[in-house]
């Protein structure tokens, strides 16, 4: 018979056990205290939502749209994609669920997202991320709310070494000024730009500034920045007076910019120097135009998403998990009663590990490596079962079990 072959993974997508996965899971549960703590409803979308949720609403051009969408017709000839974000499922299903009645919307969820990119450390193609947005909301105030549930996050993960970076990418009026002082900037050097950029000059030149290619660095460096209209800088002016006296700390970088299309006003990114080129490890802004390129009202909106492996990679181990009885099954004749001990403790709330294989000798001294608080050796004398109770902490097994 031939041999056969031992499947592998999908480049880019993780398989995680242990440490690594207790990592993960830690910060999603602190992300969904900490989203609490700021009144965030969760709510779940889809994994696969029609290509045109993205594709009209990323902007064709962007990389994750023009490059990095997992796409495909599925049995009816529909065009799916998988999400390569939050946002944009999100605005979709707040249209078609009618969610325009809960405007103020608060809402955050986790889950995987799909990009085909150059898998690397802090780079995959199934990636997950946090994800918390305020749709409906044109004030200041929910910008300074989203950033400071951000800030909350990082500190209770332990993060030290983040810094915000804020700029405002203004209105529509100053951003269309802005885009034509870049247009002249870049072309100026057309032939020196990467090719993505060349072509990003024609498409959406801001875009050029969110560039990692080293041949297109030193003219990002020399570019204009934005002179927002008055009505942009006092809204500016609101989200970091806010910022403040919330007492979260950040920069200004006046050339940053979101790589998505439907960006306006505040954008952010929490930046590490500790993951190479992958340090940001949230990002997001605000998106008054997105929902209306879903063929919505003019909704004003404003959110961000982190990316969970990178979180994990920078908080400390999670301290390993004790269980708080483990049963040693001495003799078979005991099993039964084992049986019955576990239920118990378990409807009890304790967590019970038994130990009923291997070489009966060994198994109290893999119960001891285990960890467990209390230690129940069941065993059989004269046909009858016996019990004994090793306690390393408060005896809470006696009692239960009695
Ligand atoms: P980058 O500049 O690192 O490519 P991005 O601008 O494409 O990020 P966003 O679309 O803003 O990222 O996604 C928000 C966050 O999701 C990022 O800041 C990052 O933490 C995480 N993220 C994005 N792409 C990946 C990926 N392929 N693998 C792991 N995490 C990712
Ligand atoms: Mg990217």
């Amino acid at each position: 018979m031939a041999k056969i072959e031992t499947p592998q993974p999908i480049r880019g997508a993780q398989s995680l056990l242990g440490e690594e996965a207790d990592r993960f899971h830690e910060v999603v549960a602190a992300f969904d205290r900490v989203r609490r703590l700021y009144g965030f409803k969760r709510v779940e979308v889809p994994l696969i939502e029609p290509t045109q949720v993205f594709a009209r609403t990323m902007g064709e051009t962007t990389d994750v749209v023009s490059k990095e969408m997992y796409s495909f017709d599925d049995r009816s000839g529909d065009s799916i994609t998988l999400r390569p974000e939050f946002t944009a499922g999100i605005c979709r299903a707040y249209l078609s669920e009618g969610w325009q009645r809960f405007v103020p919307l608060k809402v955050a969820t986790h889950g995987a997202a799909f990009r085909y990119e150059r898998p690397q450390k802090g780079r995959y193609r199934q990636f997950h991320q946090l994800d918390a947005e305020i749709i409906g909301a044109a004030e200041p105030q929910a910008d300074v709310e989203l950033l400071a549930l951000g800030s909350q996050l990082l500190a209770e993960l332990g993060i030290g070494a983040v810094t915000l970076k804020l700029n405002t990418l203004g209105d529509a009026e100053s951003r269309d000024s802005w885009r034509s002082q870049l247009v002249e900037h870049f072309a100026a050097h057309r032939g020196e730009l990467s090719e993505d950029s060349q072509e990003r000059l024609e498409k959406n030149p801001l875009r050029i500034l969110d560039s990692k290619d080293p041949r297109d660095r030193k003219f990002v460096e020399t570019a204009p920045v934005m002179t927002p209209s008055a009505e942009a800088e006092d809204f500016f002016g609101k989200v970091r007076q806010g910022l403040d006296a919330a007492g979260v700390a950040y920069e200004l970088d006046p050339h940053l910019v979101r790589g998505l299309d439907y960006y306006r006003h505040t954008a952010f990114e929490f930046v590490t120097d500790q993951l190479g080129a992958q340090g940001t490890v949230i990002a997001g802004g605000r998106y008054d135009g997105l929902v209306e390129q879903l063929g919505g009202p003019h909704t004003p909106a404003v959110g961000w998403a982190a990316g969970i492996e990178r979180l994990a990679m920078m908080i400390d181990a999670p301290a390993i998990e004790l269980i708080d009885a483990a049963i040693v099954v001495e003799d078979d004749v005991a099993m039964d009663s084992a049986w019955a001990a576990a239920t118990r403790l378990r409807k009890a709330g304790l967590s019970v590990e038994i130990v009923a294989s291997g070489s009966p000798r060994k198994r109290f001294d893999r119960a001891v490596k285990k960890g467990a608080r209390e230690i129940i050796v069941l065993g059989a004398a004269d046909g009858e079962v016996t019990r004994r109770v090793k306690s390393n902490d408060v005896p809470r097994v006696e009692a239960l079990l009695a």
